[in-house]
């Protein structure tokens, strides 16, 4: 968000306070000077009255308890004037005394002056924060409201004055906002429900500043994402009407299949060729189906402890099935070795692993991996599935020695429809949604999807786990 604040007015003038340093140094120096001088020609004085005398220890002991006696008398004036003065007056009488109180009365103006333009500063941001439609609320170090807008009332609940001082934590208290202001990383906003008013969804987006200050924006989108979710149940909604008269034509298809028989030989390839086609429309209407469905429900926080061990078994004795021409190699708890592919056949689980979180979900999200990795590697291709904790985190990648992508598509694999080769892809049967769908559930379990991949060598997808959302297996209840 960018926030440009436009000032009218004068431009600002250099009160000149500062440029009077050196000035000001010197006259100092000077000061000392004149005093010593002074000093000396009482001293003079004294001793030439005292000659005259002929007592000149007594008059020269006078002159100089004299001169102290002004000198003090001086300074003990300069401090009442000091004490007094707004910079509008001038100490008199005072001969060098005087000209440093003018110097003096003179910084007082130029402090003051400053002092008024940087107030005039403060009000003119606080005035234009004010002005916009966004709620800002500036934190301190303990997340304690420093200052907010009046915008920060009717969205967050924060009342400028009243709330001030307040932790932010206890008065805004959704989960997923705690979530984000501990999680320090506010690389993107979050999209949540107004505290005040559930009608209006709002955009909050916090960023640090100087060291441990953090300043936040949050506004209004729900227009935003009422046209989302309107484009959302345009989708899910065409997607399921499509269903039914698909469901009928492939039934058709199988039909004419069974009795193809009958049929010449030129018929047998269409009914394929049409049958192949249909199947593909049925897994794009079940992508997109599934693609809505994630996107309309908001991600639950009934989760469950799913068995990543029993999970990964399972799509991989499925996989085997339907794949019997690959290998599959499944490692638990050790980490496999970079740019090495298994040798025998074998599942090794050397630890048990288990995420908070919705098994249907993580199902798709890791069998998506797995079919790609089947699809896109050549007969007898390797498969590696492994999982292991790193840094905390759990990790679970799924590696092929495939055909590998360009890097230039790595970074868009994860959008709808994307391929990194439509032509290879419509052979591999692919809808394209498939890296969507998983980094949208990865999303929902506060995870995230890495690719790494080597045109013609092969790629590694890996789903990666907080540990806060990590959880440990009943090993009574596990099955061995
Ligand atoms: P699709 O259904 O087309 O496979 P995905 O969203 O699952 O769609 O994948 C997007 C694109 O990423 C694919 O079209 C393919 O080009 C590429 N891709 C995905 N997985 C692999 C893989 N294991 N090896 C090579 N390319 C892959």
């Amino acid at each position: 968000m960018a926030f440009i604040a436009l000032k009218n007015g004068a431009a600002r003038r250099d009160s000149g306070v500062f440029s009077n340093e050196n000035n000001f140094s010197a006259l100092m120096s000077l000061l000392t000077f004149t005093v010593l001088i002074q000093f000396l020609a009482v001293l003079a004085i004294g001793w030439l009255v005292g000659e005259r005398f002929d007592n000149a220890p007594h008059t020269i002991a006078i002159a100089a308890f004299l001169f102290v006696f002004w000198l003090v008398w001086q300074h003990r004036r300069f401090e009442r004037w000091l004490d007094d003065t707004d910079g509008s007056t001038r100490m008199g009488y005072g001969g060098l005394w005087t000209h440093i109180s003018d110097l003096v009365a003179k910084r007082i103006r130029g402090m003051r002056y400053e002092q008024r333009l940087l107030q005039e500063d403060v009000e003119f941001f606080k005035d234009s924060f004010q002005a916009i439609s966004s709620a800002v609320v500036f934190l301190d170090r303990e997340r304690k409201i420093a200052w907010c807008n009046k915008r920060a009332e009717p969205l967050l609940g924060i009342h400028p004055r009243r709330d001030q001082g307040q932790m932010l934590a206890g008065l805004f208290r959704a989960p997923e906002f705690i979530d984000y202001l501990e999680s320090n990383s506010y690389v993107k906003p979050l999209v949540i429900p107004s505290p005040v008013n559930p009608l209006l969804t709002i955009e909050v987006q916090a960023t640090t500043y100087r060291s441990d200050d953090i300043l936040i924006f949050a506004r209004d989108v729900s227009d935003v994402v009422q046209l989302e979710r309107m484009r959302q149940d345009f989708i899910a909604n065409v997607s399921h009407e499509m269903r039914t008269p698909l469901t009928v034509i492939t039934g058709y298809l199988d039909t004419l299949k069974m009795s193809a028989d009958s049929l010449p030989p030129v018929w047998t390839e269409t009914l394929d060729k049409m049958l192949a086609q249909s199947q593909s429309m049925d897994n794009m209407v079940s992508d997109l189906i599934w693609l809505a469905r994630l996107e309309s429900v908001p991600a639950r926080r009934d989760l469950t402890l799913v068995n990543i061990n029993q999970l990964l078994a399972t799509i991989v004795a499925d996989a085997r099935v339907t794949a019997p021409q690959k290998k599959f190699f499944l490692l638990i708890g050790e980490r496999h070795k970079e740019n090495e592919f298994a040798l025998e056949q074998t599942d090794k689980y050397k630890e048990q692993f288990a995420v908070h979180g919705l098994y249907d979900e993580l199902r798709s999200a890791f069998n998506n991996l797995v079919q790609n990795a089947i699809k896109y590697t050549h007969d007898k291709g390797e498969i590696i599935i492994n999982c292991y904790k790193q840094s905390g985190e759990l990790r679970l990648s799924v590696r092929d020695n495939g055909i590998g992508i360009d890097s230039v598509h790595i970074p868009r694999l994860t959008e709808r429809f994307y391929r990194a080769d439509a032509s290879r892809n419509s052979e591999a049967g692919g809808t394209g949604l498939g890296l969507a769908i998983v980094k949208h559930i990865l999303v929902r379990h506060q995870g995230r999807l890495e690719i790494s991949s080597k045109l013609g060598t092969g790629s590694q997808f890996t789903c990666v786990f907080p540990a806060k959302r990590l959880g440990e297996i009943d090993q009574s209840k596990t099955a061995s």
